[in-house]
């Protein structure tokens, strides 16, 4: 027997609780694991919540993340005892995920857990930290430096924006922090913004150009903040876009792309080749300093994890939250 989070769907409706599950009802994988920490990422709280699509089979354990131990495996590759992580690969989707104190999942999803950190750290990172990577790795990818000019971050009061912030700023960015929280204005200068913008700014829809002011942007709230974002794109910069935060339409035209040369960079970290995933880590050892992550992060039992779900979702939660699934 283990304890996890399980969300069902049926007559009685949709609800995630937390309960004692037997191995034997895990699904087929080649790897089975001892999970040590997961995380609550924005899709972790639409899944356990209900409050968007994400789930896409039933019952299923939620979490798009773990760090752990193997305890058996089919795949050379791994060993018992080898550390590991996973991001994503439609785990906590469609597949049993890590709010729970054993998965089994296919070897092709894990990678070795880097040398640098350990396995709290990885889940502090999580997929969050690591779409951050995958964000600041594509504005590189189409030429951005940090010579010409500011980079604007959006949700950074969050777990990508907040990881975007810290490693761009780290990189030698000058970097603008958008929040809708302006607590958090210390906290963000801590992680090494020179700026906050009131997320209020940029969140009415504006018009196709606006004065051009960002070398580079992160967002990751979607909706008119990333129409505005673009509209006031310098010329030939980059945007990168990975989320929804603020919504999926975007009152937007073609004017940034086709007047400008603006770059709209799409960034998905659930199906990314696993050479992405390798750099991204090997970039987050380089680029990532592990006392300011510690900083921005907190623990919760898996008891907790739900309560924080829906807190994530109210916006209240700053930076990262890892769970301690055996706590
Ligand atoms: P968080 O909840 O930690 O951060 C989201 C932040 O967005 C909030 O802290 C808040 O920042 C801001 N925000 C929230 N609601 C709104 C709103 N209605 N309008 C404008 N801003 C808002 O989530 P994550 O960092 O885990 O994820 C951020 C986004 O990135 C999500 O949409 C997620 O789905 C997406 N994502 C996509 C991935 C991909 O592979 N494409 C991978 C990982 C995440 P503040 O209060 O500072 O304004």
């Amino acid at each position: 027997m283990f304890k996890g989070i399980l969300i069902q769907k049926d007559a009685q409706g949709y609800r995630a609780q937390l309960q004692e599950m037997e191995e034997e009802n895990l699904p087929e994988g080649e790897v089975l694991l001892e999970i040590a920490y997961s995380t609550i990422n924005y899709k972790d709280a639409l899944a356990i919540t209900g409050f968007g699509p994400v789930v896409r089979r039933f019952p299923l354990v939620p979490g798009i993340d773990f760090s752990g131990t193997v305890l058996a495996s089919k795949d050379p590759r791994y060993q018992e005892g080898d550390q590991v992580l996973l991001n994503g690969f439609g785990v906590g989707e469609h597949h049993w995920g890590g709010l729970a104190q054993r998965a089994q999942v296919q070897a092709d999803w894990l990678l070795p857990l880097p040398k640098e950190f350990s396995p709290w750290q990885a889940m502090a990172i999580g997929t969050a930290g690591y779409t951050a990577m995958l964000s600041i790795l594509a504005l590189e990818k189409f030429g951005v430096t940090p010579e010409q000019g500011e980079i604007i971050v959006t949700g950074a009061g969050g777990g990508v924006g907040g990881i975007a912030v810290m490693i761009l700023a780290h990189l030698g960015y000058r970097v603008v922090a958008a929040s809708g929280r302006p607590a958090l204005r210390d906290y963000l200068l801590e992680l090494g913004a020179v700026e906050i913008m009131d997320r209020a700014l940029l969140a009415a829809p504006g018009k196709p150009l606006g004065k051009e002011r960002w070398a580079g942007a992160v967002d990751v709230v979607g909706g008119p903040v990333l129409a505005n974002v673009c509209a006031t794109t310098r010329y030939a910069g980059v945007v990168t876009a990975c989320g929804l935060a603020g919504g999926m339409n975007w009152p937007a035209t073609v004017a940034p792309f086709i007047l400008r040369g603006v770059t709209l960079a799409g960034i998905d970290s659930v199906q990314a080749p696993t050479q992405l995933r390798e750099e991204a880590w090997r970039r987050l050892a380089r680029d990532l300093d592990v006392e300011r992550l510690q900083g921005m992060s907190r623990e919760i039992s898996l008891s907790e994890a739900i309560p924080v779900a829906k807190a994530l979702l109210e916006g209240s939660v700053r930076g990262r939250v890892v769970v301690n699934v055996n706590k």
